[in-house]
């Protein structure tokens, strides 16, 4: 007999869990709508170099996660790890930024594939849904997708989210802060991890990211980006933040944090959770200012700002913290017959319901009694039980039995939709 087994890294979702990531992902949608951007759908796979280019060839993504593969004509093919790359090729393949006013204001939301070492939080096939600005013309593009990360989250119910932000400066100032690492690490790296050797020879950048407790402890006195920030790097840090702090927006800045891609500069963040029980899944959303990827991809130099939120990350948490609010689903109108003869006319009186009503409702279409029947809908949440015998297939007059009220009424036929919707019933 075949035993099949969900895919390492891969998870099932039904039920409540299903029912609720949808609800996650449309209120995020309509907060995105609410801030003008509109919502693009790319593939799920593109070319391999697409990503290697825009993620960086020493990045983590690129060197250990990538699901790759060749096609049946010979193209290399990676489903995608991340969803900026592919929204920035669909900008630049259909040439949004020529016949649209700049910035361009796009949300996503889908599946995400990284080989890592699964744990909770942390899957092989994932979702993210996320927000790109393209074409910034403002620090405040960089407030407004920060902001609207941060709204979001505590819109979906989190009480508090720690956000963190740092600047990576411009090009120039950037490229004397890696030569300055680069010098302090040259006297430690031999005694750091190897993931951090590999990042020195790829990118500097990246060692401030590591999380091995003895590097940390190097990493603590390494030189400082603030230091290397220039004029124009500075003010327009100070302007973000000036910003955040008139909207309310609190947020500490954390100067080791660098994020794991190679195309940002200038603001970098970072959103976090930590549950009163010390429950923390890492970042739940992250985003940052690139200047450059437009350009690599193929457009013009078109700087943008973008975020993501880990949609399972999301859900997991404030299953944990609220988890009244992941009630069961219930049916809350269910149908009982009364012997074989009616169950026909059972049937189509909840047509009915469905069709004229739009009444979530549902039956047995096997001969059962009827106390095996109340059962059921008792299993089911139901709050009204419609019962349907001979008497009432004649008149076209049911019994209508409030479950929780222990009630009973006699409703007509072309009365009995606007009884339920009256009820109120809450679903
Ligand atoms: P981490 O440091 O936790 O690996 P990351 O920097 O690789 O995160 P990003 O590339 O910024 O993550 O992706 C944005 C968001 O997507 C993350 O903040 C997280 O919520 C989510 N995410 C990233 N990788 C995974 C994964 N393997 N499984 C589930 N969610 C993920
Ligand atoms: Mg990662």
């Amino acid at each position: 007999m075949a035993n099949y087994q969900v895919q390492r890294g891969t998870y099932d979702a039904y039920y409540e869990d299903a029912y609720y990531i949808h609800e996650i992902e449309d209120l995020l949608g309509t907060i995105a709508q609410t801030y003008a951007f509109s919502e693009i759908v790319t593939p799920i796979y593109e070319q391999t170099e697409l990503f290697t280019r825009s993620a960086g060839e020493g990045s983590d993504i690129v060197t250990k996660e990538m699901f790759s593969f060749t096609d049946r004509g010979g193209r290399n093919i990676t489903m995608r790890p991340e969803l900026t790359a592919g929204v920035i090729r669909a900008v630049v393949t259909n040439k949004l930024y020529a016949n649209s006013d700049l910035p361009l204001k796009l949300y996503y939301c889908g599946p995400a594939f990284r080989y890592e070492r699964p744990q909770k939080g942390r899957y092989r096939q994932f979702t993210q849904f996320g927000v790109e600005c393209v074409g910034v013309n403002s620090y405040l593009n960089d407030v407004e997708v920060i902001t609207l990360g941060y709204r979001a989250l505590m819109e979906l119910g989190f009480p508090h989210v720690i956000l963190k932000i740092n600047s990576l400066g411009n090009k120039e100032s950037r490229q004397k802060y890696m030569k300055a690492l680069r010098e302090y690490f040259a006297n430690h790296i031999q005694n750091m991890c190897d993931d951090c050797k590999h990042r020195f020879e790829t990118n500097v950048l990246r060692i401030l990211d590591c999380k091995d407790p003895d590097d940390q402890k190097i990493i603590q006195d390494a030189p400082k980006i603030e230091d290397y920030l220039d004029q124009e790097s500075k003010d327009y840090f100070d302007k973000v933040k000036a910003m955040l702090d008139e909207d309310q927006i609190p947020y500490e800045v954390d100067d080791t944090l660098v994020r794991g891609l190679d195309y940002y500069s200038h603001v970098v963040f970072e959103y976090h959770f930590i549950a009163e029980d010390g429950t923390s899944l890492g970042a739940i959303a992250a985003g940052g200012h690139y200047d450059n990827l437009v350009k690599e991809i193929g457009g013009p130099e078109l700087s943008s700002v973008g975020l993501a939120i880990g949609i399972e990350r999301v859900f997991t948490l404030l299953k944990q913290i609220t988890p009244e609010r992941f009630s069961k689903l219930t049916v809350p109108v269910y149908l009982a017959h009364i012997g074989e003869e009616a169950i026909d006319h059972t049937y189509l009186l909840m047509q009915h319901l469905r069709n004229d009503g739009m009444i979530e409702c549902d039956m047995t279409f096997e001969n059962k009694n009827l106390s095996a029947q109340i059962k059921i809908a008792n299993r089911k949440g139901a709050k009204l039980l419609i019962i349907v015998g001979e008497d009432e297939m004649k008149k076209y007059a049911y019994q209508v039995k409030n479950l929780e009220e222990k009630t009973q009424e006699v409703v007509e036929y072309d009365k009995l939709i606007d009884y339920i919707n009256n009820l109120e019933i809450e679903y």
